[in-house]
């Protein structure tokens, strides 16, 4: 199963115990879904996906106690349905079944359910819902930053996609739907992800540390050899001539260990002031 319907599967057990709420869910899968079909029981929300017709039939049971959507359906809802089915007033759902928080929350489950969808965090963080109309989803974006949650949109073909791309805001939603399990499971992908970046950033960064010490090594046992062949350790003073043996003695050894092995040992800033004077003087040698 993808992480999506692993969602949807979750939410599918979530209900509000309040009328208030269940009525608020059933409206938005009804408004979301866009249609109430004519069947020969009477009516019902033809929403594409199991998890969404699952749930309509458990909220039916638990508002009406019927299993298909009968006037009463509507006037609760508030909602006009036109001959053909169609839902007239499409767009938002009756603002006064969306007064309290949980009946927001409610909301916003109804909407996943029918129209939602989450990338497998493993490969990225996109939520995103498809919305009927502007409305619609100006709706769903301002009961969305009712909960703080800051939410993108943009037209695809004839709907309006409202989305959410960062993982901490996600994991917020996926909270505010209580859907817990699933946030648990993404949290648990994103901190491994986070771990994993981490330690690829270290590796990356302890390479480029090394790279540039072995660079500098090669470089002052390349000047002191310099000054051997066209100078000599001799002409050099004490300090700089242990200076010179050991490095050429230890090319890998830091500078901190080659302080260690000089006699007296010698601070790491010491270490490189030394170096410093070998390689100006080899500049110079060189430059006759
Ligand atoms: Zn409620």
């Amino acid at each position: 199963m993808s992480f999506s319907s692993d969602v949807k599967d979750e939410l599918n057990s979530v209900c509000g115990q309040a009328r208030h709420c269940q009525l608020a869910e059933l409206a938005s899968i009804v408004h979301f879904a866009g249609r109430i079909g004519k069947s020969s029981a009477g009516f019902d929300i033809p929403v594409e996906n199991e998890y969404a017709s699952r749930k309509c039939f458990t909220l039916l049971q638990k508002t009406f106690n019927i299993n298909s959507v009968d006037i009463n359906v509507f006037q609760a809802l508030k909602i006009a349905v036109g001959e053909d089915g169609s839902v007239k007033n499409d767009g938002p759902v009756d603002g006064r079944l969306l007064l309290k928080d949980c009946c927001r929350r409610a909301y916003l489950r109804g909407a996943f359910l029918v129209s939602g969808s989450l990338s497998d965090p493993s490969k990225g963080y996109h939520l995103e819902f498809v919305c009927r109309n502007d409305e619609q989803a100006g709706q769903l974006r301002s009961v969305m930053s009712d909960f703080g949650l800051e939410s993108h949109s943009v037209l695809r073909k004839n709907h309006v996609i409202v989305y959410i791309k960062e993982g901490e805001a996600i994991v917020d939603l996926l909270n505010i739907m209580g859907a817990h399990t699933s946030l648990m499971n993404l949290e648990n992908t994103r901190i491994l992800k986070e771990i994993s970046n981490t330690i690829n950033r270290r590796v990356n960064c302890e390479a480029a540390n090394i790279a540039k010490t072995i660079s500098a090594a090669s470089k002052q046992s390349e000047d002191i050899e310099y000054i051997r062949d066209h100078y000599g350790f001799d002409s050099l003073p004490d300090r700089l001539r242990e200076m010179a043996e050991v490095r050429l003695e230890n090319p890998e050894a830091s500078l901190k260990e080659l302080g260690e092995l000089l006699d007296p040992p010698v601070g790491k800033s010491g270490v490189n002031h030394r170096l410093r004077q070998l390689s100006e003087l080899a500049e110079s040698l060189r430059q006759g």
